[in-house]
């Protein structure tokens, strides 16, 4: 039997209707941008690999110092006991966040990041007695697939199986500039019971790249630290150089209490997630009384060869090269949206730094199951390059390391396959 064959007998895909799904295409190896199939047939990762991979597949430097730490220490409990890795992850990390940021807490990738920051907000109120049991999320957010995650995620078809086991969350539109009163009159009503307000920066991704303004946004949560609303921000997927600046807190004005980290900080290698906090968060569960602990941890927690693969992968972020990297791409970018702006079948095209997105139009209803995502999947996969519309939406989140040949490479595709549409 070959790869796929093999496959097809054990294995479950991740959001994949394994009935109709068509034949899963087994990677043998991955250097840079490219991914490398069994029949030697070579793909372009136009989308970091769900949206994780910075540097490239297989970076050799990463590879060096997760190899040489493999060899030296791959896993400790971290209860009771701590390593070098995870106090140099927390120290670089702490160093390049908003200032108000204190302390790391480590899981395993995105939904558990976030799992744990709905813990601490929740939690903080219950230490401090105060009675808030209810969370502000955005309509159409995306944070996870575990169930806090889900229950502060958009109602949808992915969620809509599980909807009378999750927890009761007040969803807001995201905020413009015409919106902005109307929010915080909202807000305002039933800010007392508001424990938090969790939030994907500048974003939406999984929604299919909606995007809304910083400064709208830095808005809301200065009327939110007003009102005493915890504020947590999920840079899972903003993290880390996505939005042309290290993080989307750069762009904005107001500090949140928590940010939610995983997909692109470790480079892609590894899966690991970190909820960060300020040091109010901290001190709400320092006390003398066993209750007030924060009772959370995974059997991986801080794994070292996780946490060396991010100290590596931020080591190569913060190279003045890899900002010039980004910064090509955000420039590649805007020149191809005035192309693509030109395209009688693409509109609302919108750019946040290295993401790039617009819409195909089709005559059906702008949706994840709309039937031309999965026609424009196929076709650039015979071209060479890993696109994953979301419906009709379609977007480009590529390895920093992309050339700006390659960049054009993709973009040729793109015009020849949206004119043949
Ligand atoms: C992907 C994503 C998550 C979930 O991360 P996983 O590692 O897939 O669990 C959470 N929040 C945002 C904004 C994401 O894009």
């Amino acid at each position: 039997m070959n790869l796929s064959e093999r496959d097809k007998a054990v294995n479950w895909h991740p959001y994949t209707q394994m009935k109709t799904a068509d034949d899963i295409i087994p990677i043998v190896r991955g250097k840079g941008i490219y991914l490398f199939d069994d029949q030697g047939k070579q793909y372009i990762d136009a989308v970091s690999s769900w949206w994780v991979t910075l540097h490239g597949h297989a970076h050799p430097y990463i590879a060096e110092r997760v190899s040489e730490q493999l060899h030296t220490l791959e896993q400790v409990i971290f209860a009771g006991f701590t390593h070098e890795p995870a106090i140099q992850l927390s120290e670089n990390l702490l160093n390049i966040l908003p200032e108000n940021q204190k302390k790391v807490f480590y899981s395993d990738n995105g939904s558990t990041a976030v799992e744990v920051a709905l813990k601490m907000a929740i939690q903080y109120a219950y230490n401090e007695n105060h009675k808030k049991t209810k969370i502000l999320a955005l309509k159409n957010a995306y944070h996870g697939d575990t169930f806090g995650a889900m229950s502060v995620s958009g109602r949808s078809v992915w969620t809509q199986p599980f909807s009378e086991m999750l927890f009761e969350v007040v969803f807001i539109d995201a905020p413009t500039t015409e919106n902005l009163d109307s929010l915080k009159k909202f807000i305002k009503n039933i800010s007392g019971e508001i424990a938090c307000f969790i939030y994907e920066p500048l974003i939406q991704g999984a929604a299919g790249m909606l995007m809304h303004k910083a400064e709208d946004l830095s808005e809301l949560m200065k009327f939110c630290r007003e009102q005493k609303i915890l504020m947590i921000q999920d840079e899972v997927f903003t993290g880390f150089g996505r939005t042309g600046k290290l993080f989307a807190a750069n762009h904005l004005s107001e500090q949140p209490d928590m940010m939610c980290f995983s997909k692109g900080l470790t480079g892609g290698t590894m899966p690991m997630g970190i909820t960060s906090c300020s040091q109010e968060i901290f001190n709400a569960f320092l006390s003398d009384d066993q209750y007030k602990t924060l009772f959370h941890g995974h059997s991986f927690t801080a794994n070292p060869l996780a946490c060396t693969a991010a100290l590596a992968s931020m080591e190569l972020l913060l190279k003045e090269e890899t900002r010039q990297h980004i910064e090509h791409i955000v420039t590649k970018h805007s020149e191809f949206s005035e192309i693509l702006r030109q395209h009688p079948k693409v509109e609302n095209i919108r750019q946040t730094g290295t993401i790039l997105a617009w819409e195909i139009i089709s005559g059906q209803q702008t949706s994840y199951f709309n039937d031309i995502g999965k026609l424009l999947y196929k076709e650039f996969l015979k071209r060479g390059v890993l696109l994953r519309p979301l419906g009709n939406i379609m977007y480009l989140v590529p390895p920093y390391c992309i050339t700006g040949d390659e960049l054009d490479l993709i973009y040729h595709h793109i015009i020849k396959v949206l004119d043949d549409f």
